[in-house]
């Protein structure tokens, strides 16, 4: 019987054998992470003693925050040696034989020791008393060492492998769950989280639909007590695993060596590996495509400025925020205050002076008034339109209505058809026909039977389709409410501004020109020079206000910013 055998005699069969032995524990200063895993092991050694009462523990030696790869500096370790050669004891209790050595001539030392002192190691992950006296598992015990001395590089190793594996078989990870997926253990896969889908699904619509911004989004959410941050809000927009395509191999670790940790770098995307999941897309493809768009056309506007075309989807706090652009250069101008105190609004444009055009500001208070007045106008001239949709309309319903005659027509081809079916009757059942009369009489009765059932088809379809004149009223008071709530406005909002106002452009000669969504221009032209009573604030060597026409009483009040209230 070898000494391993004997211990795990004494160990395994309740026996009253003193079996003595030490604890082993150790961590490495190079992760933070194992500093109370040592705590661990020593908890897990006094687990295995409490319940084997016939194991004596005679010591506790733990080398805390001293690398395994340099032995020189593990005093507890040595000190254990010592005591081996000097006292002896049975056994030493350790998590793993990674925690004893990492080098291959320091494990064939105690290799050696534990046989010259009759000892040998308990292994508490797998409770495996090892057998240094069996020459076999002695070589797997060296070759087990052996890879254990390049433990760092065996399990980066092993992660390359598995990696290289999953990008062959194109398997998802842990890893490659994120918001809206559940992450399965047992069989290694992913569905979709019913809950955190309709979530995400959300947060597209109301970037796509409702021109949210991942702060609004956020604060939607979260007011609803949904805990989503704006960046995760910004990287679910972005994220293509959203219409079920999952990339693998997106980062890869660089080894570290020595006192060097190792590091995660991120690969290119040429070398992603695409797994396409069709089952777990949670947004649909237009949608997505949508939101890039959009991603997109924000990136740009604030990366490259100089385009004249490009139009922010941007939905600024301010008013006019991301309307207004200058359009020479295409720069927008910003929101910022004319006064200390914060309380006038204007829209400024900046690194302006390249260019030749020299408006460099417009008040908010201006801007509202003008664009009340171009609402209103637009608002009367509907009106206008309003009469003649109304006639049109009506034309509309007496075509419709002048369908009764020829519905009538028809009816009356049905009932001629009728009757010449029931005198075909007549003759049939008359009886004195020959057959090939008969034959004829029957086929011009089936005939007459489909030219029916069309007829009647027809006049059916031309009757739902009658419009009546309650249809029109309907219709017309519908849209004069309409009309008459957007005349009565009095607040200037955001909402109404993003709805009619597609951009406002501040030309170099002084004019407004304000674009309406509908395409409609209109321009609010320069003020007369003589007319304009503030010298102060214009001509300052090329800085210029924006000079425009206001209705006189609207100028008083609100030059220089006074908000009407
Ligand atoms: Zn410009």
């Amino acid at each position: 019987m070898t000494l391993a055998e004997e211990i795990r005699e004494k160990l395994n069969t309740g026996s009253t054998d003193i079996v003595r032995a030490v604890i082993y524990a150790r961590v490495s200063t190079d992760n933070e992470g194992q500093k109370e895993s040592c705590a661990n092991q020593v908890s897990l050694a006094e687990k295995y003693i409490a319940e084997h009462p016939n194991v004596q523990l005679i010591a506790t030696y733990i080398d805390d925050g001293i690398s395994g790869k340099n032995d020189f500096t593990r005093p507890q370790y040595n000190e254990m040696l010592q005591r081996l050669s000097d006292d002896g004891f049975d056994l030493i209790l350790t998590k793993a034989l990674s925690r004893l050595n990492r080098d291959e001539l320091n494990s064939l030392m105690l290799n050696s020791m534990l046989l010259e002192h009759n000892a040998t190691v308990l292994t508490l992950e797998d409770r495996h008393v090892h057998d240094f006296e069996d020459m076999n598992s002695g070589l797997l015990h060296s070759i087990k060492y052996a890879i254990d001395a390049q433990y760092v590089k065996q399990q980066s190793l092993n992660g390359r492998k598995t990696q290289e594996l999953r990008i062959e078989r194109k398997e998802l990870s842990a890893k490659d769950c994120s918001f809206g997926y559940d992450w399965h253990r047992e069989d290694k896969s992913i569905t979709i989280n019913l809950e955190q889908a309709e979530i995400v699904r959300r947060i597209f619509e109301e970037y796509v639909y409702r021109n949210g911004t991942p702060a609004s989004i956020e604060r939607a959410l979260n007011d609803e007590g949904i805990n989503i941050c704006s960046r995760s809000v910004s990287n679910i927009i972005k994220d293509e695993r959203y219409i079920g395509k999952f990339y693998i191999n997106k980062r890869t670790t660089k080894l570290g060596t020595g006192r060097t940790k190792s590091k995660r770098i991120e690969l290119p995307k040429e070398q992603w590996v695409l797994c396409e999941r069709p089952n777990l897309q949670i947004v649909d493809t237009e949608l997505f495509e949508l939101a890039q768009r959009i991603h997109h056309s924000r990136i740009t506007v604030y990366e490259k400025p100089d385009k004249k075309t490009i139009q922010a989807h941007f939905q600024g706090m301010h008013l006019f925020a991301s309307k207004i652009f200058c359009p020479v250069c295409g720069k927008p101008y910003r929101h910022d205050f004319s006064d200390r105190k914060k309380t006038i609004s204007v829209y400024r444009i900046s690194n302006h002076r390249d260019c030749p055009n020299k408006i460099s500001r417009i008040y908010e208070a201006d801007l509202e008034e003008m664009t009340r007045i171009t609402l209103k106008q637009v608002v009367t001239e509907q009106s206008n339109v309003l009469s003649s949709v109304e006639k049109t309309l009506i034309e509309c319903v007496e075509v419709s209505q002048n369908n009764g005659d020829e519905v009538s027509n028809l009816k009356k081809q049905r009932s001629a058809k009728e009757k010449k079916k029931e005198s075909l009757f007549g003759v049939l059942m008359n009886g004195a026909l020959s057959d090939k009369v008969k034959d004829e009489a029957v086929a011009k009765l089936n005939t007459l039977s489909d030219e029916i059932d069309n007829l009647t088809a027809i006049i059916e379809d031309k009757e739902s389709n009658k419009l009546s004149f309650s249809y029109v009223t309907d219709k017309i008071s519908e849209i004069k409410t309409a009309i008459s709530e957007l005349k009565n406005f009095s607040t200037m909002d955001r909402d109404r501004i993003l709805n009619y106002i597609d951009r406002i452009d501040l030309p170099p000669n002084g004019d407004v020109d304000i674009t309406l969504k509908s395409g409609q221009i209109i321009t609010f032209k320069q003020q007369q020079r003589n007319d304009f009573s503030d010298e102060e604030s214009v001509g300052k060597k090329g800085i210029q206000d924006v000079l425009y026409w206001l209705p006189a009483e609207s100028q008083k009040q609100l030059r220089h910013g006074t908000r009407q209230q």
